[in-house]
């Protein structure tokens, strides 16, 4: 059983911690219940030595681990002592300080065992330093009285989980560790096969993660148990999620102190959901953003901390989008997580009436109509680039088409011609018409071949003025 630890402060309870502890008669079952709950409570503190006192118990027992084992004694007494040491030292009982000690540098201590019999230590260095702490405490003293200065403890660096799977989340892992912000652990989706070949690639962030020496785990599911007692024992103080690509449970985003933030690719309430970038992109937006939100059991509906807004580019695709609000987005992370960890940060709840939101990309999002402006369809085709890429067909085999441009006037070789039909091919492109002006294809791949310059896919295909696109 975990006990509550005595501290300095309430002169009521400092008594506790100031009279001396009388011996032990007999070592008992009451004695070992003890040891084991002193045990207990030391591991759960950040602390290495606990004496009975600290417990509220007045009985000459201490445990010790200093990382090699746990030492238990009882009636403990420094029989030989060697050298000095000084160095810092803090102690359970009083929070928030360190003092400077002079302590003997090598200590023989005697005592008893849990079962009862004669035990003899030899200790040095930080271990000797713990055991004339704690049997300090036996007699009352607390290192206060022995410091030749005395001053406050740095504060624990919080410890961060990060969550993250694709490119879009190494930018922010980087900066994270850039900044000295401490990971303890990084979760991301299993190796899954990708590309053509459909070779089993590890995700980027386990790539990036493991480049820093970081602990990795992949569960397929993150509300299985044994990942949920994973992450528990990283005993994190933040979790940090970029497109991770799983819904965490509510019981996770409650567990750690400082709570959990999400980086997400637009100004939230706007284009929550999976393919923000993209879905900016294809609807016209003249700008977008990136936003930490403070994450909710609903998905992106979390109360904004920080949101940085920044134009699209009149020509950006979703691929060169998606590189720069990365780079944004990780700067954006660690000034937020900064302003966590002070205590500064303030939240924004989201104004509901203004949500829209970006579904998953399908490659059935990627169809040309050509009846739509040519404006929309550009805007579709750069907001496919590079996945899912926008698609029609020629001559009934797919084409691609990863760069176009709307040529400006309506064009008089659109005059009554039909949407999708070709009025001019050559070296500088493929023009198009569509529902409004004409669009020129720059760029673009057949089925099974490469992508290429259109004047060069010409070359090789029969596609010439009358023909007609997407039927
Ligand atoms: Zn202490």
């Amino acid at each position: 059983m975990i006990r509550e630890i005595v501290k300095v402060g309430d002169p009521e309870r400092e008594r506790i911690l100031r009279r001396p502890s009388k011996a032990v008669r007999h070592v008992n079952q009451s004695v070992r219940a003890l040891l084991k709950d002193m045990a207990e409570t030391m591991y759960a503190a950040p602390g290495v030595g606990l004496a009975a006192p600290q417990i509220g118990i007045n009985k000459r027992i201490v445990v010790v681990d200093v990382g090699d084992g746990l030492v238990e004694l009882v009636n403990p007494e420094i029989v030989e002592r060697e050298g000095t040491a000084l160095d810092w030292e803090g102690c359970l009982s009083v929070p928030g300080l360190i003092g400077e000690v002079e302590r003997s540098r090598r200590v023989r201590v005697k005592g008893l065992a849990a079962d009862g019999r004669p035990l003899w230590i030899d200790a040095e260095d930080f271990f000797a330093r713990a055991l004339q702490h704690e049997i300090d405490h036996l007699d009352g003293v607390l290192f206060l009285d022995r410091a030749r200065t005395v001053r406050e403890a740095p504060k624990p660096t919080p410890r961060v989980v990060f969550f993250g799977t694709p490119e879009f989340a190494v930018p922010s892992l980087r900066a994270l560790l850039a900044d000295d912000i401490t990971v303890v652990g990084v979760v991301t989706q299993p190796d899954r096969p990708q590309g053509r070949g459909l070779a089993v690639l590890p995700p980027p962030v386990k790539v990036a993660a493991r480049e820093a020496d970081l602990p990795v785990i992949q569960p397929a599911s993150v509300r299985a148990a044994d990942a949920l007692a994973a992450i528990a024992a990283w005993e994190p103080d933040c979790l940090v999620v970029v497109a991770y690509g799983q819904i965490l449970p509510k019981g996770l985003l409650a567990m750690p102190r400082l709570g959990a933030y999400n980086l997400h690719a637009s100004l939230l309430p706007k284009y929550r959901g999976a393919a923000p970038i993209n879905w900016a992109i294809m609807r016209g937006e003249r700008e977008t953003g990136v936003t930490v939100q403070h994450m909710v059991s609903k998905l992106d509906a979390g109360d904004i901390v920080r949101q940085v807004a920044v134009p699209i580019g009149e020509r950006e695709t979703a691929g060169e989008l998606h590189d720069r609000l990365a780079e944004v987005g990780a700067r954006l992370l660690v000034e937020t997580l900064r302003a966590v960890f002070a205590g500064k940060a303030t939240r924004v709840p989201q104004d509901e009436t203004q949500a829209t939101y970006a579904p998953l990309l399908t490659r059935d999002h990627g169809r040309i109509d050509w009846a739509r402006p040519a404006v929309e369809i550009d805007r579709l085709i750069r907001g496919l680039n590079p996945w899912p890429v926008a698609f029609t067909s020629a001559g009934g085999r797919a084409l691609k088409i990863w760069r176009a441009e709307p040529l400006p006037g309506a064009g008089e070789a659109a005059v009554g011609a039909a949407p999708g039909q070709i009025v001019a091919a050559g070296e500088d492109g493929l023009d198009v018409v569509t529902g409004d002006g004409i669009l020129r294809l720059l760029e673009v791949q057949g089925e099974g071949g490469r992508r290429m310059a259109a004047g060069e896919y010409l070359r090789g295909h029969r596609l010439q003025a009358g023909s007609r696109l997407g039927e």
